[in-house]
């Protein structure tokens, strides 16, 4: 019986209901007496119980009770039965019975005050949230009861009770919904009407689409929905049978199997499981059933059948456990009314100008679509009505972001005054010309950092664009100006190499650098920071040791963080309280990363950052030759590798990280360990081999990293760990086993490890394409394109946003229907909107403007408290 509440409680129907289920009982309990002795002596029993249940289906308080009824009504035995069969199916009866009263019995004694029990054996949020006070002050038609929730026990007509409903009203207060359907919805985080109103519809279908269980006719061919109401699997001299009966709000329909498939075939029929059956329909002993359908678990939706709704599109909601999806439907139309009372936030000034609906008039028409609407542009959230939602809380996303920009501006900083220009420090520094884009970046820093309000600033350019460069020119420009620059890498390796390329340029323009990692001796490390606090280092490179408490600076005015995106927020909010304290003033920060992140992201992401993007490669790159295969074309791709070797290169040979979950019913997925075994032994058995992965010890991957990069192993087989990597210009040819498992953009990052030489390099792709066909015309996207940020835009378009950034660290506030891939064009409405408003109004003072201050006190600033950069 579990998860099944009973939607609907009335105390008094729930009496007739009772009192019905006791002429079933009655006779029923005495033909059972001494193992049904007396079933001979009572006349036509079944005929008696299917009276006597029939009424009780019309007495029923709540479709629970109807399918429980419509249940034991199936579980009567045929006329002229054995009697052997009739009593194990008056057995079952007696038992179905049995629990169909309990639920009665509970659901009528379940009222608030005698709930205690029950409601304690629920979790505690819930319980906290049903027993909260309303929380949003600004009520505006509320019932007297408020204060003391109790549900209304008489029920009048439903208009008028509906008129005493508002949107801050506890959904307990609506007709039909009980302690326990509240508690339901108080699971899905809905407490009160508004929150029942913004539970839109998952999907749509139209009303001629679906069959209805009782429209299904004898000899037809018909796929329908219906709810899991009863299973009854048995075993009978070895034989595996199974009756499944599935209900809509029509009728019931009785799959079966004579023979039931292995597996966890069973298990998908869980009570309450919306599942969809095709097959032909008989009718068998008056009932309609279908002989081993085909079926599928529809996910948590509700069937969606035509339930007397009025509109002709019907909507589908996401599950809510123990709420029948009829029941959610009719509750909801209940309270669609509530809509024309809830408050309109969105600025009436710019409704008018996208000609939006008022916030009632969208949700209304969302849950209950006008019959002319195209079905598809619903699905596609592509309607006015959605349009205004999602604008709404894109608009409020862009007013916190902006908010918070502008307050952090405030904030104390530093103005440099160096003695030099960056043009001048980059021409003595480099022995190259910065690109155009490097020099356009620079100019942005460099603007930033003569300002006396803090620079939060992304530098985003694609592996190898020349970043490092243009971060150490900044360096250079902080130390002229008198203060220190901590850069922070996210590996000892990456470390190192940046405070090699710095040891090379800084020293000859008067620049002293340090270097602050994790491998430094005692004395070594003791010495650093030393000179960090007295000022006799000007840079300082290191990986997190650079942010631990010991560490002091004497004026640090500078933090530069590579690869940002592998860094929490607390490291980043480290470097400011290190600058804070040795200046008294925020330090500027410049936060470089390869990962080329769409625009719309950046926008929301990374919303009170600036950002400078370095488009363009330095010249005399070989572009990379990109290339995809197919598992069996594996031989050809190592031919290559040998090849590039052959010619005094080397290679990278990549794999997917298998995780132990993963590998169940993937056994053929290649882990790095075992490929290197296997082409050190078969393919590339005459060449050297290295492996790393993430679970060697740091020394020991330190040691491969070097004896690749010193040229004494040809082909290093690896994990992802290379994605963030060292710089290998030797290395010309990077082989990615299994390239279906990768995102995009990652596939991007790696084969940015070649093509760092002269040599013409190339990526060669290996799918397992099998499985998906799409997986592998995504990869022509690789073959096609090397920008970093049409593949990020591609990526962003099929996986969403989750899989740029770690997910705990990147910052991504809760959107509830905006979605950042599909409604990047609102995002950038919304943004210039919000511009707009902040201008004229920063505090959001004006009156128009009230409703949206409203909403960023109470929902926004919590959303994203998390979100906060820095
Ligand atoms: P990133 O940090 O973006 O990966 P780096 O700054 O490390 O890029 O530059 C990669 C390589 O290109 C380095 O060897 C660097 O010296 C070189 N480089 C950078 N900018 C230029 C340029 N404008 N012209 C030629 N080479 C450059
Ligand atoms: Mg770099």
């Amino acid at each position: 019986m579990e998860g099944e509440r009973p939607a609907g409680r009335h105390e008094m129907d729930n009496a007739a209901f009772l009192q019905a289920l006791a002429a079933i009982e009655n006779p029923l309990r005495f033909a059972s007496r001494n193992q049904f002795e007396n079933l001979q002596r009572v006349r036509d029993l079944e005929n008696t119980l299917a009276r006597a249940a029939g009424r009780a289906r019309d007495a029923a308080s709540s479709p629970v009770f109807v399918a429980k009824v419509d249940a034991f009504l199936a579980l009567l035995p045929a006329p002229n039965e054995a009697m052997s069969t009739r009593v194990k199916h008056f057995q079952k009866c007696v038992q179905l019975l049995g629990e169909i009263r309990d639920l009665a019995e509970k659901d009528s004694a379940d009222t608030p005050q005698r709930s205690n029990v029950k409601e304690s054996k629920a979790k505690p949020v819930a319980r906290a949230k049903l027993k909260k006070p309303n929380p949003k002050p600004h009520a505006t038609v509320e019932p007297a009861a408020t204060a003391t929730p109790k549900p209304i026990k008489k029920r009048s007509q439903a208009p008028k009770e509906v008129s005493a409903l508002g949107p801050n009203t506890s959904v307990q207060f609506v007709k039909g919904v009980g302690p326990k359907t509240a508690q339901a919805f108080a699971f899905r985080n809905i407490d009160t009407i508004e929150d029942l109103l913004r539970f839109l519809p998952r999907r749509y279908e139209n009303r001629q689409t679906g069959t209805p269980i009782s429209g299904l006719e004898d000899g037809a061919n018909a796929t329908v929905e219906g709810e899991v109401i009863t299973k009854d699997f048995r075993r009978m001299r070895g034989r595996r049978t199974l009756d499944v009966v599935i209900g809509d709000d029509t009728g019931h329909l009785y799959l079966k199997w004579f023979r039931v498939p292995g597996g966890t075939f069973i298990e998908r029929f869980k009570k309450g499981v919306v599942i969809q059956a095709s097959g032909s329909v008989a009718r068998y002993r008056g009932k309609l059933q279908i002989v081993h359908p085909e079926t599928k678990v529809l996910d948590a939706i509700s069937p969606l059948v035509p339930d007397g709704h009025d509109g002709a599109i019907i909507p589908g909601y996401l599950e809510v456990e123990g709420v029948r999806p009829a029941t959610l439907r009719a509750i909801i139309e209940r309270v669609l009314s509530v809509t024309d009372r809830m408050e309109d936030r969105l600025p009436a000034q710019l409704r008018e100008k996208h000609h939006f609906q008022s916030l009632g008039q969208c949700l209304w028409n969302l849950h209950q679509p006008p019959a002319d609407i195209s079905v598809d542009a619903l699905r596609d959230m592509d309607t006015l009505w959605h349009r205004r939602l999602i604008y709404e809380e894109l608009l409020m996303l862009q007013l916190v972001v902006l908010r918070r920009k502008a307050e952090a501006s405030g904030d104390p900083g530093l103005a440099f005054e160096p003695d030099l220009s960056g043009v001048d420090i980059a021409k003595q520094a480099f022995d190259f010309d910065f690109t155009d884009a490097q020099s356009r970046c620079l100019q942005d820093i460099e603007a930033d950092l003569l300002q006396p309000s803090p620079m939060n600033r992304l530098l985003q350019g694609d592996v190898g664009s020349g970043k490092t460069a243009v971060a150490l020119t900044a360096a250079i420009l902080a130390a002229k100006a008198g203060f220190q620059t901590a850069l922070m890498a996210p590996t000892e390796l990456l470390a190192e190499q940046h405070a090699r390329t710095a040891l090379k340029i800084l020293p000859r323009l008067g620049v002293r650098v340090g270097l602050l990692t994790g491998k430094l001796s005692a004395p070594e490390r003791r010495r650093i920071l030393e000179e960090l606090e007295l000022g006799m280092v000007d840079i300082v490179i290191g990986t997190h040791a650079l942010i631990q408490g010991s560490v002091r600076f004497k004026r640090l005015g500078l933090g530069i963080v590579d690869e940002q995106h592998r860094f929490g927020v607390m490291q980043r909010a480290r470097f400011l309280e290190q600058g804070m304290e040795s200046t008294g003033a925020v330090p500027h920060m410049l936060v470089m990363t390869a990962t080329p992140i769409p625009r719309t992201l950046a926008l929301t992401v990374y919303g009170d950052l600036d950002v400078s993007i370095i488009d363009e490669l330095p010249p005399g790159r070989t572009p990379v030759l990109t290339k995809k295969f197919r598992e069996a074309e594996r031989e050809r791709v190592y031919k290559q590798v040998e090849a590039a070797v052959e010619a005094g290169q080397q290679a990278y040979v990549v794999l997917p990280l298998v995780e132990e979950s993963d590998k169940e019913g993937m056994e053929n997925i290649r882990d790095a360990t075992s490929t290197h075994d296997e082409l050190q032994h078969g393919l590339l058995h005459h060449l050297k081999l290295g492996l790393l992965h993430g679970k060697m010890g740091t020394d020991e991957k330190d040691r491969v990293m070097r004896a690749f990069s010193a040229g004494q192993l040809d082909v290093l087989v690896a994990t992802t760990v290379i994605e963030v990597g060292i710089d290998v210009p030797n290395a010309s040819v990077m082989v990615i086993e299994h390239a279906e498992r990768f995102g995009l953009s990652q596939l991007h990052q790696l084969r940015g490890r070649v093509g760092r030489g002269a040599a013409e390099s190339s990526c060669l792709l290996i799918a397992r394409s099998t499985q998906s066909e799409d997986a592998w015309r995504r990869l022509a996207i690789m073959e096609e394109t090397t920008d970093g940020f049409k593949i990020a835009e591609e990526d962003l378009e099929i996986r969403g946003p989750g899989d740029f950034v770690g997910t705990r660290q990147s910052g991504l506030p809760v959107l509830s229907i905006a979605n950042l891939a599909r409604d990047q064009k609102i995002l950038l409405l919304a943004r210039d909107d919000a511009r707009e408003i902040l201008e004229r109004d920063p505090d959001l003072l004006e009156d128009d403007h009230r409703g949206v201050r409203a909403s960023l006190d109470a929902v926004w600033q919590d959303r994203l408290s998390l979100a906060k950069i820095g």
